[in-house]
């Protein structure tokens, strides 16, 4: 398996990276594991330095990160520019709160006195995925640098540029060496690393398959792990929602990124009274949708990120018809040069279609009409999935009551599932556990040591 470059607009092939050698990937290893010596003993203050200065490089360099990633994966420019500023946002958060995340807690004994501290762990390994190439990054440097560990990171094998990218960014803004490893590796070497000894934790954002992988790896080693995986998040409508509202969200929520979000909005479950309204609403905005050149500002419909990517969602949603779903509209490829799928729309999915669990990576809705807000709630938490999900109604009280009987990690009302620097993000069941971000986020691989002073005698 090698690392490739390929833009998915027109499938032209853009660099090839040669996978290290066990023998590079040995060196990068001792010089991570060298760095966490002295970089666990820095003042936060002094770690903030570097983070922050990482944070504005990618500020100022947005342009030209921007433009790799479009290239490499098809991200439209306008959401690439908000995802170059949004990583940036999150290291400069990182820099000015960890302290105050990880400063002691006193606690309150009967006896005597106690604390708890956090003392970072050492290397993490990062394994990352190509959906926001420097988001997903940036969500697990901001932290656990900022925490006193350092990185090694498998980015995925579409995306190298934006990997290297990222990595020129630590150097640049002043890391020592081992700071912030970017390793060009294949799943056997990924293997090897989560089993060396220098590795202290994993972080994975990736698919299920993946996850039971690579957190199976990490739990024969007794090692720590988050997993942050794939997701069906429902778009609950109820009767009284603002369907004007409502339906931008709908778009945004199922189109943003080209539908390739792990907490897009993938299920919609709407209530019988304005179903027909919303679904016919739904195909108009959706087929407004123009494909264009994801470089151009004025496209609205991106390619994928790559053409494996669109046969296996083509693939999907041709399992999805041959098990009694229906068509409402799309369901192809768009007649055009470049991996660009059809915004699709498939009603009819019983619970028997392989369809009713799947993840469906790309601009594909799945639309369910259910009877009142219980039927909407318990198709919603028929789910392997737990990651994200939303209700929009006018009664906020509602939302919120409808919100707490949904089993995933995150709900949104009258909005869609989204991050933002100080939210935990993260889910249950199949999409995985841990959280990334807010105050959480930094707490996952650092020691939470108890410190305890009374004045005792041993008991004889
Ligand atoms: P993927 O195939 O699981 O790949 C993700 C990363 O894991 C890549 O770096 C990949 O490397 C690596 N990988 C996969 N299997 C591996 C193994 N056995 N050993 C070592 N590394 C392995 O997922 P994807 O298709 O790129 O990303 C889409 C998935 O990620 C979706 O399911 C999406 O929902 C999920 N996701 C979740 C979140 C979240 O926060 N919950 C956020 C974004 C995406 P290669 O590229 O080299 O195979």
């Amino acid at each position: 398996m090698g690392y490739e470059s390929v833009n998915p607009f027109n499938g032209k092939s853009l660099k090839t990276f040669e996978t290290l050698t066990d023998k590079d990937l040995e060196a990068k290893l001792t010089i991570a594991a060298a760095c966490f010596q002295t970089w666990r003993h820095k003042t936060y203050a002094e770690r903030a330095v570097i983070v922050a200065k990482a944070a504005v490089l990618m500020h100022e360099q947005v342009e030209t990160l921007a433009h790799t990633m479009t290239l490499e994966m098809g991200k439209r420019i306008n959401e690439a520019r908000g995802e170059v500023e949004f990583s940036s946002n999150i290291l400069a958060y990182y820099a000015k709160n960890a302290e105050t995340f990880l400063a002691p807690d006193e606690l309150h004994p009967t006896i005597g006195e106690a604390h708890m501290e956090c003392s970072p762990i050492g290397v993490i390994f990062g394994v990352e995925p190509w959906n926001f190439p420097y988001y997903q990054l940036a969500r697990v440097a901001g932290p656990h640098l900022m925490a006193g560990n350092v990185l090694v990171v498998k980015h995925a094998a579409c995306v190298p540029q934006c990997a290297i990218a990222f990595e020129k960014l630590w150097t640049d803004a002043g890391a020592p060496p081992g700071l912030y490893t970017n390793l060009l590796i294949s799943h056997e070497q990924s293997d090897r690393v989560i089993d060396d000894p220098r590795i202290k934790g994993v972080a994975l954002t990736g698919s299920v398959a993946a996850g039971r992988s690579i957190a199976a790896r990490a739990g024969q080693n007794l090692k720590p792990s988050s997993m942050e995986l794939g997701g069906s998040d429902a778009f609950i409508v109820l009767d009284d929602a603002d369907l004007e509202h409502t339906m931008k969200w709908a778009v945004w929520g199922r189109m943003y990124n080209g539908g390739q979000t792990c907490c897009a909005a993938k299920r919609f479950i709407v209530v019988e009274s304005v179903a027909d309204a919303f679904l016919s609403k739904f195909k108009v905005a959706l087929g407004a949708l123009k494909a264009g050149d994801p470089l151009d500002e004025k496209t609205t419909l991106g390619p994928l990120s790559s053409e494996s990517a669109l046969v296996q969602l083509l693939e999907q949603v041709d399992v999805a018809l041959a098990h009694g779903a229906t068509l409402v509209m799309g369901g192809g490829r768009v007649d055009r040069a470049g991996s660009y799928m059809q915004p699709t729309i498939l009603t009819d999915v019983a619970p028997e279609n392989p369809a009713f669990r799947d993840e469906f990576f790309g601009p594909v809705a799945m639309f369910f009409r259910v009877k009142d807000e219980d039927a909407a709630i318990a198709l919603a938490n028929d789910s392997d999935f737990g990651l994200g999900g939303s209700v929009f109604t006018k009664d906020i009280a509602r939302g919120r009551r409808v919100a707490s009987r949904v089993e995933t990690g995150m709900m949104f009302i009258n909005n869609i599932s989204w991050s933002d620097a100080e939210l935990p993000f993260g889910g249950i069941k199949d999409s995985g556990y841990g959280r990334e971000l807010g105050d959480m986020g930094i707490q996952e691989f650092v020691n939470k040591k108890l410190v305890r002073y009374a004045a005792l005698e041993a008991p004889v």
